[in-house]
């Protein structure tokens, strides 16, 4: 759209608009005083465009260009000219281009800004307390646009798949994601609180109830959780829900809208995707968002160990545990100091101990295990590892959570160290058939692995109450590279089933009632089958934008102590505020 203040966008001129008139607007990006003659860099959200002020040439206009500083707004009428051939600027896509203006207006000024914005060594927080021009960087804006394409791409798909975009409230009670709620006092209600939503989960599946049939939303949730450095407060899902569907037809679904939402970032897939089971997964990767980019699958050396003199294990098994290994290859000439450094790292990752097998190239073999395995064992151990001289098997015996959280780690680690990622390959994957509980040692009882309302799997069903450690769901997860980008579940439609995975859960009638009464209300009056998934969005731009940071994808993120550094909030509220919420604090106001 053209307007007075701007008929065209800087980026956008090229050789074929030499000799057109145009109103151009944006920043000054940088001024350069050549012997006289003033270049400057005009910028705005599509790119650069010269501005040139020679005062043979127009001596009034020099005089204002004299007084340009970087960041000063301005608005320059003229006509595009071409650069002398000696001048173009390769870099930059107006580089054929440039303007004597005819006319300019300075339409503000601007202080010196408190860092360089292209100045790499510049804190987060800096940039963070000024976000408004952080935002002002090429790859801050670009991220941004990766987003809106994203997004974009997205909304498209679901459109024309018939999904309807419906948007569900933020002042709602507790939802059933595990996380802390966070609150929001009501004034009208005294003493009570609406918490916002973890997800749009219960309103989704109401709206199946309700004949939505299709649903989905760009949604915003909040989790007061610890801030692990990839995690944010408030983030943003690609949330979708289905009636009359299986898993499969939502894998479907996803798969299609992941096609164009990658399509628009550049990168061709081509779904379907495999698909695995969470088992697999685990005893192949040790990880449910397995990186598939490269080998280093674990093995189970548990029936080895039982048959060897090694009473240490032995003992592990027999207490429940498992004994499973992954090859490294070609380390067997590290040094004492290196295997020293690589347990620590197993320690650090939750190992109680290490232990390893060192084929050397000699074909020596060197292992603190030798003493309790004989050659039978040690050949069974190189043969099922696939090692051959020069590589080194490692073994980690506890609990299988234990175990397999230390080598899916490990198998990370020396995923990078040996180069052994290729990061241009996009492997996406569909991990499927997850346990529905999860024993929560801090807890004391079992807790759901995805959410209360995921289906158990038809023929698992019976064990909820007998053995719910062996009960699946219909339960999936994509995963990208190693990352989880989203997942979810068919859903019980029966209040019946839903009652009993309650109780499984340890949610007595009387919390479940009071909790999600409402729902299970719902479910009596005609549920149609429905199964849905959420993609976390934040996640997903950052990888397409190859940045490790999701702060790096969302325009005003918080910092990593859940606090926004340019608007400072949280902040304390006043007494008049306390009184009116029926709120005391207990905490002293603290003065800045
Ligand atoms: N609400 C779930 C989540 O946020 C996703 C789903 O089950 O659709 O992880």
């Amino acid at each position: 759209m053209k307007t007075k203040m701007k008929t065209n966008n800087c980026g956008e001129l090229r050789a074929a608009n030499i000799d057109e008139y145009v109103t151009l607007s944006g920043w000054v990006d940088c001024v350069r005083d050549l012997g006289g003659i003033i270049f400057v860099e005009l910028r705005d959200r599509s790119g650069y465009f010269q501005l040139v002020a020679d005062p043979q040439v127009n001596k009034s206009i020099h005089d204002v260009f004299s007084k340009l500083k970087n960041e000063y707004v301005i608005t320059v009428k003229g006509k595009i000219t071409k650069r002398p051939p000696e001048t173009y600027n390769e870099t930059l896509d107006t580089g054929e281009v440039e303007m004597y203006p005819e006319e300019v207006t300075i339409l503000s000024e601007a202080k010196t800004l408190p860092f360089v914005l292209d100045d790499t060594n510049v804190s987060e927080d800096i940039k963070l307390k000024y976000r408004y021009l952080d935002i002002r960087r090429r790859e801050m804006l670009n991220n941004l646009k990766m987003r809106h394409k994203v997004v974009t791409a997205a909304r498209n798909y679901l459109n024309s798949e018939d999904f309807m975009e419906v948007e569900t409230p933020v002042l709602i009670n507790t939802t059933p994601e595990g996380a802390r709620d966070y609150l929001v006092p009501s004034r009208v209600q005294p003493g009570k609180f609406f918490a916002l939503p973890q997800s749009p989960q219960i309103f989704k599946q109401l709206l199946m109830v309700g004949g939505i049939e299709k649903y989905y939303q760009v949604a915003k949730c909040f989790r007061d959780e610890d801030l692990r450095a990839d995690r944010q407060p408030e983030f943003t899902q690609i949330d979708l829900e289905m009636s009359f569907v299986e898993q499969q037809d939502v894998i479907n679904t996803v798969e299609g809208m992941l096609k164009a939402v990658f399509s628009a970032a550049g990168i061709e897939i081509n779904p379907p995707f495999k698909q695995i089971t969470w088992r697999e997964a685990m005893d192949r990767y040790g990880s449910d968002k397995p990186d598939v980019r490269f080998g280093l699958e674990l093995f189970d050396v548990t029936d080895i160990m039982l048959n060897s003199d090694f009473q240490a294990f032995k003992d592990i098994i027999a207490a429940g545990g498992t004994v499973r290994s992954i090859m490294i290859p070609g380390i067997a000439g590290y040094s004492r100091k290196e295997m020293d450094d690589i347990r620590n790292l197993a320690v650090g990752f939750g190992a109680k101990g290490l232990a390893w097998i060192t084929f050397a190239e000699n074909g020596e073999i060197k292992s603190p295990l030798t003493k309790f395995l004989n050659e039978d064992r040690i050949r069974e151990i190189k043969e099922r590892a696939g090692a051959k001289d020069g590589d080194v098997v490692f073994f980690v015996a506890d609990k299988p959570k234990t175990v397999f959280d230390v080598l899916g780690r490990f198998r990370l680690y020396f995923g990078e160290k040996l180069n052994m990622i290729n990061k241009d390959e996009h492997a996406l994957l569909w991990v499927v058939d997850f346990p529905m509980f999860e024993y929560s040692e801090e807890e004391g009882r079992y807790m759901s692995m995805h959410h209360p309302f995921t289906s158990p799997n038809p023929e698992d069903v019976d064990k909820m109450e007998s053995d719910p450690a062996n009960c699946r769901s219909i339960a999936y997860d994509i995963v990208y590279n190693g990352t989880e980008l989203g997942g979810g579940s068919v859903r019980i439609h029966s209040a019946e089933i839903q009652k009993r995975v309650f109780k499984a859960l340890g949610i007595s009638d009387e919390d479940a009632q009071r909790k999600f009464g409402f729902m299970v209300n719902a479910f009596q009056y005609g549920t149609p089958p429905h199964a849905g998934l959420a993609i976390g969005l934040d996640r997903l731009i950052a990888l397409l934008c190859r940045t490790d940071s999701i702060r790096d994808v969302i325009a005003f993120p918080k910092n990593s102590g859940a606090k926004c550094l340019m608007t400072n909030a949280p902040t304390e509220a006043s007494e008049e505020q306390l009184r009116e919420l029926h709120l005391k604090s207990t905490v002293k106001p603290h003065v800045q």
